[in-house]
């Protein structure tokens, strides 16, 4: 069980709680615990969202993202993504587009998802910006692959959001949300006509949300979890681990300039982050820096 997302709303009587749930909406009851669900009922604490947390075997952590799969994301992703691609133009720069992919793939690799369905696009924007969505799309724009001198720049950055990606934070960042709104889903779950609030959050989840007015920014230690997978993967990948450091040092640079990078205004405190990155890679043993 996660604590940190275990539930007990104020005025909930378990039984009515329980009673209200429509079909399909009792996430991995076979792993229910009969006492606790006894014990939540006589106490009025919410055990059905409790229970539906799942160890990352990637990371270790207990998460709760039981009212989202993996499938489920990747499939809301894969619609958002292929709107993307129709209406934002890619760089017309194949050497770019083919610098991206390669590493981009030594990545997926290294994080033993080679046969997730990545694809890697820049996008022709200016922006200093990149993003993941579940099921393994990476989008970069122009203005980020243009400051990125080297390939273990690239590999940061595509590390940073593999990590992500292995580390499930949209379907966290969706169960969140859905039980901070006390909202249950059933079968509609990931079909087309999944109601509107619940697309909306599936979306901000996403980190789509500007479109429909809810953004739900990764949390801190969903960043840092990222940071630490990405630079696993560079290290695994054969990339200069230390090129990292250079790399957010840059950013945060730019960020006081006239073109503060978009990436950081999602991605807060850059020198902590920069402090943090050292420790690891230095306690890991992957280098000193
Ligand atoms: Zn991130």
């Amino acid at each position: 069980m996660c604590e940190h997302h275990a539930m007990r709303p104020e005025s909930a009587d378990g039984d009515a709680v329980l009673g209200q749930l429509p079909q399909g909406a009792l996430v991995n009851i076979d792993k229910l615990d009969r006492r606790a669900l006894i014990r939540a009922l006589a106490t009025g604490s919410l055990v059905v969202l409790a229970s539906s947390c799942a160890t990352n075997p990637e990371t270790g952590r207990s998460q709760f993202t039981g009212l989202a799969s993996e499938q489920m994301m990747a499939a809301m992703a894969l619609q958002s993504w292929e709107e993307l691609r129709q209406t934002t133009p890619a760089w017309r720069n194949p050497r770019a587009q083919a610098r991206l992919a390669n590493v981009g793939q030594q990545i997926a690799l290294a994080a033993n998802r080679p046969a997730d369905p990545w694809e890697f696009v820049v996008f022709d924007s200016d922006e200093l910006n990149a993003f993941v969505l579940p099921g393994g799309k990476v989008g970069f724009y122009r203005g980020l692959m243009e400051i990125a001198e080297r390939d273990d720049h690239i590999a940061t950055v595509v590390g940073h959001e593999v990590g992500h990606v292995t580390g499930r934070h949209a379907a966290e960042r969706f169960s969140q949300a859905m039980a901070a709104q006390g909202l249950m889903i059933g079968a509609q779950l990931g079909s087309r006509d999944m109601d509107p609030q619940t697309r909306s959050i599936a979306l901000g989840a996403l980190g789509l949300g500007a479109t429909v007015g809810l953004l739900l920014p990764f949390s801190r230690l969903q960043e840092a979890e990222a940071d630490r997978l990405g630079v696993d993967y560079m290290y695994r990948a054969g990339y200069d681990v230390r090129e990292t450091i250079s790399f957010w040092r840059r950013m945060n640079e730019l960020n006081d300039g006239p073109r503060p990078p978009s990436l950081l205004s999602t991605h807060p405190d850059p020198s902590q982050r920069v402090q943090d990155l050292r420790n690891y890679i230095n306690t890991r043993g992957y280098a000193l820096v």
